[in-house]
């Protein structure tokens, strides 16, 4: 299929013929018999999948797990499916490169992943990602079907999780990826605003499971780094949305800050504030596949000031200690003396190192600028504990994709 010109696109779920074993799983789980096959392929029928991935868990090759952006009205017939001998590449989209994505979006996120020097290749395992569909001349509208305050109303922070839903637009993220917001009005100097970039909170497979909608974790700007009153233009017009409101969406972006797939892929993840969204999404995409066993580990360093300004607190809270090992980190309790992330990956110094040296582990950092130096310092700790060195380590992560920073 070649590229295409303004049309409305879809998810089409497609079986990968060269990796099925062709044992019948999918068809007997379907629900809605939109699997059928042949002698020689299973394949999907676009007109009767509903998208609900039944079939995708007891697949035991994975073979069942991918879905191709089509032109709504031209998707694969099963025709076509049935003479495969290997899925076709992704159709190339209109807006659809890495090199496409916008200047004043590459700066912002080279100024975001500066910490590891700029972009880098992502784990050798991740999915492919789209990047780059909708841009500013041609955003997707997406409507909020979700508004809730994270933090408690007495909490100085006002971190919400608004939900976004694309209607019949094919918008597909992958966790660790960011999309760019579209705020109304003009600035000072009578251009449109300039986008603002948020990570996606929810997994690759909707923030509601099957549906086309994802979450993002805001933070209501209301003081500025030095803690002088001003009120943020993209974080105040999204905490401020209610039910219903039309919001102009313009990404997915990132190629590189992205989770590994494989059996056995770790993730040390460490993070504060709105940067917990990333870690979300990679969370719940691995408690959602959990019946899999796929294995691998998640360490998870969180901070805040208080339990209170922690998004997410109660729901990570309830998730199986032998799911996640969650580290909290608290700096404003009035019992206990200052704690920061960087404390607690100290105290676990043992387990740390273990993943640090674990070509099977991933290490993800976000939040604010403000916490990279501390972490890093404690990398470094961590390693002279253990007679290593970081600055001999560092380089082997980046080398193999395995260490990711995005802070802003
Ligand atoms: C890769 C990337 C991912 C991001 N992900 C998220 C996310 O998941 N959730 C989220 O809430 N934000 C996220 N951000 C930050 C977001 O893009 C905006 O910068 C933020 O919402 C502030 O925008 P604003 O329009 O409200 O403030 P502006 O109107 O742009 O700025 C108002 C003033 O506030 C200052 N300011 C900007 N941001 C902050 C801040 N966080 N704290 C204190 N002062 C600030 C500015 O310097 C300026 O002086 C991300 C940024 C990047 C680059």
């Amino acid at each position: 299929m070649a590229a295409v010109g303004s049309a409305e696109y879809a998810l089409q779920h497609l079986i990968d013929p060269e990796v099925c074993i062709r044992c019948n799983t999918c068809e007997a789980t379907c629900p809605v018999h939109a699997i059928t096959h042949d002698s020689r392929n299973y394949v999907v029928d676009f007109a009767v999948c509903n998208n609900c991935n039944a079939c995708v868990a007891p697949c035991p090759t994975g073979a069942i797990d991918h879905w191709h952006q089509v032109v709504k009205a031209m998707p694969y017939t099963l025709d076509e499916q049935l003479s495969w001998d290997n899925l076709p590449a992704p159709i190339e989209l209109e807006v659809g490169s890495q090199a496409e994505v916008p200047s004043d979006v590459r700066a912002l996120t080279e100024i975001a992943t500066a910490g590891q020097g700029g972009p880098s290749a992502p784990p050798w395992s991740a999915s492919h990602p789209y990047v780059n569909l909708y841009s500013q001349g041609r955003p997707a509208v997406a409507t909020v079907t979700g508004n809730y305050r994270l933090t408690d109303e007495g909490a100085s922070a006002d971190i919400r999780h608004i939900v976004l839903d694309f209607g019949t637009a094919a918008f597909p993220v992958l966790e660790g990826q960011t999309l760019g917001v579209l705020p109304p009005g003009m600035d000072d100097s009578g251009r449109p605003h300039h986008v603002r970039l948020y990570s996606v909170a929810s997994p690759r497979d909707g923030e509601r499971p099957r549906y086309n909608n994802v979450a993002l974790t805001i933070k209501r700007v209301n003081v500025d780094h030095d803690g002088k009153p001003v009120l943020g233009i993209g974080s105040n017009y999204l905490c401020d949305l209610k039910i219903g409101d039309k919001v102009n969406v313009v990404g997915p972006y990132g190629a590189s800050y992205l989770m590994p797939n494989h059996p056995g892929s770790s993730l040390m993840m460490i993070c504060t504030g709105t940067g917990s969204a990333p870690m979300r999404a990679m969370t719940e995409r691995r408690r959602r596949r959990r019946a899999l066993k796929e294995g691998g580990e998640l360490l998870l360093f969180f901070g805040a000031r208080v339990p209170e300004e922690l998004p997410y607190f109660g729901p990570l809270m309830k998730l199986p200690k032998d799911f996640i090992d969650i580290n909290f980190a608290f700096s404003r309790l009035s019992d206990q003396p200052k704690t920061y992330v960087q404390d607690r990956i100290r105290d676990r110094v043992d387990k740390v190192f273990q993943m640090l040296t674990d070509d099977n582990c991933y290490v993800y950092l976000c939040g604010l600028k403000g916490m990279e130096a501390g972490v890093i310092e404690a990398f470094r700790d961590v390693c002279r504990t253990n007679g290593s060195d970081w600055d001999a380590l560092k380089p082997q992560l980046l080398a193999k994709s395995r260490l990711h920073i995005e802070t802003y």
